[in-house]
């Protein structure tokens, strides 16, 4: 299956041959982690708390069920997800008197809480996050970790004493994005959403956004500013120095195990996943190659390479079953491992280790003395290489229009628009791409408005999504 062609199915088959995840349970959309896809996820997921933890943030965990009367206190917010929650109805035999619905995002699980939590100035920041599955009743196709009815999700929820606190927290959301996906080697945008994309409730929403080969764009999260959206309706207030009630305003990150899907489509190849060396289960695979007469010796070389790696703090993988050599090499590419090493007589005799990197196919030796420190290098250089990759293939897939008479297909456009909600609407219909937004870090502009004609500063980007 080739992926340039036809990434859709590339992207399924590829999902099925690695063993991330077991699509045949029987709701659909709701798919098992296998342990390999787990592995990758809860490395993801290490990633993130690391960055959360370092920003002060406290790690809580919130009731699945929230209540239809706490779900429905913010007006936009239930319009917003009305038509994808899950409802519980019963419990044994009884028909509930209040509803509950599945959390589609915690938000109306949480503010009732921290209406209780928030008193004085003193408690403030409130800063926040949890690691849980949420459920959102998904009609369009669904697609393993890209569009799925359980979602294995990340959400931060801060509350400040004012507007630029709250604004102070989206950079830092921001700054910590870069680093999760600096390990993730995954190049991003960051769009300002227009008004009738933004989140259900938000004052306004960040869309965090990578391309996919097929020149399709894949919202890997978000980050919103609420103000006061949330804290009116739920009442979630604090005392200031001066004895007065102000109402708390908020903020919001999420992203979720899209981003796995987002690191399959961005870095693997024809003949599989290439995971980068933070996220994989194995960051080396050690294949011992032995011959009739050093059966022994190599096995025995074997487990005390795997050992040395393991106690410096490498993530690795002794293969040691009994099956051909070609045959190992075969399965840990098709599952991404970034580094190969071989071990055979040769090369106990020489001291060394044959290494093959899995993104580039390229081969040489490490000096067996200086294993830890060889493999930690060549990790490295995988790494910065995968990411260099990613950003190449993302600049090539946007292209500058200054008239819309064709269209280019497989690209994501950018150009002038004045910001108008009627130009929006026209060029979205007219079209059938999504306007991704205006870019929420400054860039200099100036052109017109691809609809209307009038100057604008403000560039957009437009493309079909997953
Ligand atoms: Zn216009």
């Amino acid at each position: 299956m080739e992926k340039e062609d036809n990434f859709g199915d590339w992207y399924i088959d590829i999902v099925e041959k690695a063993n991330l995840s077991d699509k045949r349970y029987p709701i659909k959309g709701m798919n098992v982690w296998t342990p390999y896809g787990w592995k990758a996820m809860s490395n993801i997921d290490g990633l993130i708390r690391k960055e959360l933890d370092a920003t002060g943030h406290d790690e809580v965990c919130f009731p699945l069920m929230i209540p239809e009367t706490e779900f429905k206190k913010e007006k936009e917010h239930i319009k917003g997800f009305d038509s994808e929650v899950y409802w519980v109805t019963h419990a044994g035999l009884n028909e509930l008197d209040v509803r509950l619905v599945l959390r589609p995002t915690s938000e109306t699980a949480m503010y009732p809480m921290f209406a209780l939590w928030v008193r004085s100035h003193q408690d403030l920041p409130l800063k926040v996050y949890q690691i849980v599955n949420t459920f959102r009743y998904e009609t369009k196709q669904t697609r393993a970790f890209m569009r799925v009815r359980e979602i294995h999700f990340f959400e931060s929820h801060t509350c400040h004493v004012s507007e630029e606190d709250a604004q102070r927290q989206i950079e830092e959301d921001v700054e910590i994005l870069s680093k999760i996906a600096k390990k993730l080697c995954l190049p991003y945008f960051l769009s300002v959403r227009t008004d009738w994309d933004k989140f259900p409730g938000a004052y306004y929403t960040v869309g965090i956004d990578t391309v996919m080969p097929n020149g399709k764009t894949l919202q890997i999260g978000s980050i919103h500013h609420y103000r006061t959206n949330f804290s009116e309706p739920y009442g979630i207030t604090y005392e200031n120095e001066n004895g007065e009630h102000k109402h708390v305003h908020q903020t919001t990150y999420g992203m979720s195990e899209r981003l796995l899907g987002a690191i399959i489509g961005a870095h693997s190849d024809d003949s599989g996943l290439i995971m980068p060396p933070d996220v994989a289960p194995f960051q080396a695979v050690i294949i011992p190659i032995i011959s009739k007469d050093n059966g022994p010796i190599v096995a025995e070389a074997a487990l005390a390479l795997a050992a040395r790696l393991s106690a410096y703090g490498i993530r690795v993988k002794l293969d040691n079953r009994d099956a051909r050599p070609g045959s190992k090499y075969y399965d840990w590419e098709i599952r991404g491992v970034p580094l190969r090493l071989e071990l055979g007589g040769r090369d106990i005799e020489n001291g060394v280790v044959t290494f093959a990197r899995r993104d580039t196919g390229e081969k040489g030796a490490i000096e067996l003395r200086n294993i830890e420190q060889g493999v930690e290098l060549l990790l490295k250089i995988i790494s910065v290489s995968l990411s260099e990759k990613a950003e190449k293939s993302q600049i090539s897939k946007v292209e500058d229009m200054d008239s819309l008479d064709s269209i280019p297909e497989g690209k994501i456009l950018r150009f002038g628009w004045c910001g108008c909600e009627e130009c929006g609407h026209k060029f979205e219909d007219t079209y059938d791409l999504k306007i991704l937004g205006t870019p929420y870090l400054p860039e200099e502009y100036s052109g017109r408005c691809i609809i209307c004609g009038k100057a604008t500063d403000k560039p957009t980007m437009a493309a079909r999504t997953m």
